[in-house]
């Protein structure tokens, strides 16, 4: 994570709040969409760990009202996140088509789009977890699609001693020290951090 990280967040109030104002900040979508298509088949979901307004939102803003449950296994299916990409995907597309192309009026569409999903991200960030949202999220799936194999999280096996600690800190809830790829890893280096043992890195 970078140290930047944390206030990225007071973008999703900017663009949410203001663009209703001024729909052209919806515009600011484009370049978060263009940024993590460029990061994503190299690192993989490196995005929604160190650069993602929404995800620093969650992870920082929401995170000290979240109830901090387990995240629903159902959450990171793709029985779920496949229709989810389908529905919104071809939701905005839908309206995008019907603005005429009119700047404002497309703006909006991005405005609406990104208060749409804040709002269920809160919603579940509050009653579940902070990343609950993330684990379905459409542009997590696609980065994951991308490059989830890319930029892997490695753990010295020799060194570990099974203390857990990396599994607490980890927003996504993934099982850190077991040797498996982990494609929705999001790159924050926060297990990296809490390990006792140096025994985690990418
Ligand atoms: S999953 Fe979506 S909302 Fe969450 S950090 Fe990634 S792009 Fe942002
Ligand atoms: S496995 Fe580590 S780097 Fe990946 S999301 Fe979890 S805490 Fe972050
Ligand atoms: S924090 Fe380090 S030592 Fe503890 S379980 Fe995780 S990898 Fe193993």
């Amino acid at each position: 994570m970078l140290k930047i990280t944390p206030y990225f967040g007071i973008i999703v109030l900017i663009v949410s709040l203001g663009g209703i104002f001024y729909p052209k900040l919806g515009y600011f979508l484009l370049l978060v969409f263009a940024s993590l298509m460029i990061v994503a088949p190299f690192r993989g979901r490196w995005f929604c760990g160190n650069l993602c307004p929404r995800g620093s939102f969650v992870d920082f803003w929401l995170a000290p009202l979240s109830r901090k449950l387990k995240i629903p296994d159902f959450f990171r299916s793709m029985w779920l996140r496949v229709p989810v990409f389908v529905l919104l995907m071809g939701f905005m597309i839908f309206r995008i088509i019907n603005t005429e192309g009119i700047v404002d009026r497309i703006g909006m569409v991005f405005v609406t789009l990104c208060i749409l999903t804040t709002s269920v991200a809160i919603l579940f960030g509050v009653i579940i977890a902070p990343r609950a949202w993330c684990s379905f999220c459409p542009m997590g799936t696609l980065q994951r699609a991308m490059g989830g194999k890319r930029y892997q999280l490695k753990m010295d096996a020799g060194r570990c001693i099974d203390c857990g600690r990396c599994q607490k800190v980890c927003p996504m809830q993934l099982p850190v020290n077991e040797i498996l790829e982990k494609p929705d890893c999001i790159k924050c280096g926060r297990c990296i951090e809490a390990c006792p043992k140096q025994a985690l890195s990418f």
